[in-house]
């Protein structure tokens, strides 16, 4: 097929193959990629506006023995710095969550060798008890498949006992790429590929709603960039068809200050702006069996996130009142509720709050702007 012949078929949101995807990816002029994705957005989300969250990461635990060469993250068993977040710690990052307007955790940290289920279990309930209205977006296959392995489970017990416990929603964190020789290069101590995807099935099987993400710019090739989109459409057409599934893709960069990659490997982020944006076009492209596509203005900045809204995203994320990983690694880009949505007029587009479910929310009226020190 041409150029002009692929376009007509992603424009009839038919699935791309893998070969097709590449030639699009690496042959296709830019506007012309932009253009395609950005009609593709507009019958996907004919409200035309930009979507946007406030929510805090805050960690369970820093303890993990993954030991994945991205992350400047954990520590290992037994390290001085290491820790397990308590109630009290909680209850405080809670109430200024609710003060600068968040209705969310996403609650995530390390595989910890010695935290089993009963742990996670107690925490959501104790602080669904004392907060009933904050939602939690929890975990991630790597660490669900940790539990299982540690409790010699099931996904499916694990995750029905998460959710009895309060877990509201599984980001789709862990996916860097999700085929198996990049992650034994970077993330061996992981789920396997499958094991991530089966974790996302099961998750919908039993309604829960998750997200998927995909970290690049290290050692994957793009055919391998093009095999994750496709098993990732390949779980959302299996999910049951009153399950919504994936509600959104979140592509973003390897950052790689003072990471094992980039320190023993040599492995630097040299994703450049334009690339990233032919990414995220190539997301809305390749996954048109799902909605909602966020530029992670965290890790590309402000100005190619915007750009990006012309390219395909509908979504500019979470404002992250705190977010200790990827910034761990070198991300240095932060936004206030009043920031964001500047940032998202500024790109000629209306800026809409939104919950983990992209239901939309009103803005509190008691809202505080929380100080950034850049
Ligand atoms: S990315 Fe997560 S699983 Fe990997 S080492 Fe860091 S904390 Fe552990």
């Amino acid at each position: 097929m041409n150029l002009t012949e692929l376009y007509q078929k992603a424009l009839g949101f038919h699935f791309l193959t893998l070969e097709e995807g590449v030639l699009l990816f690496k042959n296709a002029p830019l506007t012309e990629l932009m253009f395609v994705a950005d009609e593709l957005r507009k019958k996907q989300v004919p409200h035309g506006k930009v979507t946007w969250q406030i929510d805090r990461n805050v960690n369970t635990t820093n303890v993990c023995i993954a030991n994945c060469k991205f992350c400047n993250f954990y520590r290992v068993p037994g390290h001085a710095d290491a820790y397990i977040t308590d109630m009290p710690t909680y209850r405080k990052k809670i109430a200024e969550t609710i003060k600068y307007g968040g209705d969310q955790l996403l609650l995530q940290g390390g595989h910890h060798p010695e935290l089993g289920l009963d742990f996670y279990t107690n925490t959501f309930r104790q602080i669904k008890q004392e907060f009933p209205a904050i939602k939690l977006h929890a975990l991630g296959p790597p660490e669900v498949a940790h539990i299982t392995k540690l409790e010699k489970s099931t996904h499916r017990e694990v995750l029905t006992e998460l959710r009895k416990a309060g877990l509201d929603s599984l980001p789709g964190a862990g996916a860097e790429i999700l085929v198996d020789r990049v992650r034994r290069l970077i993330s061996k101590g992981k789920c396997g590929a499958q094991e991530w995807l089966d974790i996302m099935h099961e998750a919908h099987n039993q309604n829960i709603t998750t997200s998927a993400t995909m970290m690049f710019g290290h050692v994957e090739t793009i055919e391998e960039r093009f095999e994750h989109f496709i098993k990732i459409r390949d779980v959302q057409s299996r999910k049951p068809a009153n399950a919504k599934g994936f509600l959104a893709f979140i592509p973003w960069t390897f950052q790689d200050v003072d990471t094992l990659l980039a320190k023993i490997r040599g492995v630097h982020n040299l994703i450049t702006s334009e690339e990233y944006i032919r990414m995220i076009a190539m997301s809305r492209i390749m996954l048109p069996n799902i909605k909602n596509m966020q530029a992670s203005w965290l890790t590309v900045g402000k100005q190619t996130a915007q750009i990006c809204l012309h390219s395909g995203a509908n979504d500019f994320g979470s404002i992250m009142i705190e977010e200790n990983v990827v910034s761990a690694a070198g991300a240095p880009h932060r936004f206030t509720y009043k920031t964001i949505q500047n940032a998202i007029l500024d790109a000629g587009f209306e800026p809409q709050l939104r919950n983990q479910q992209y239901e939309w929310r009103d803005i509190p009226r008691a809202i505080e702007e929380q100080v950034v020190n850049y």
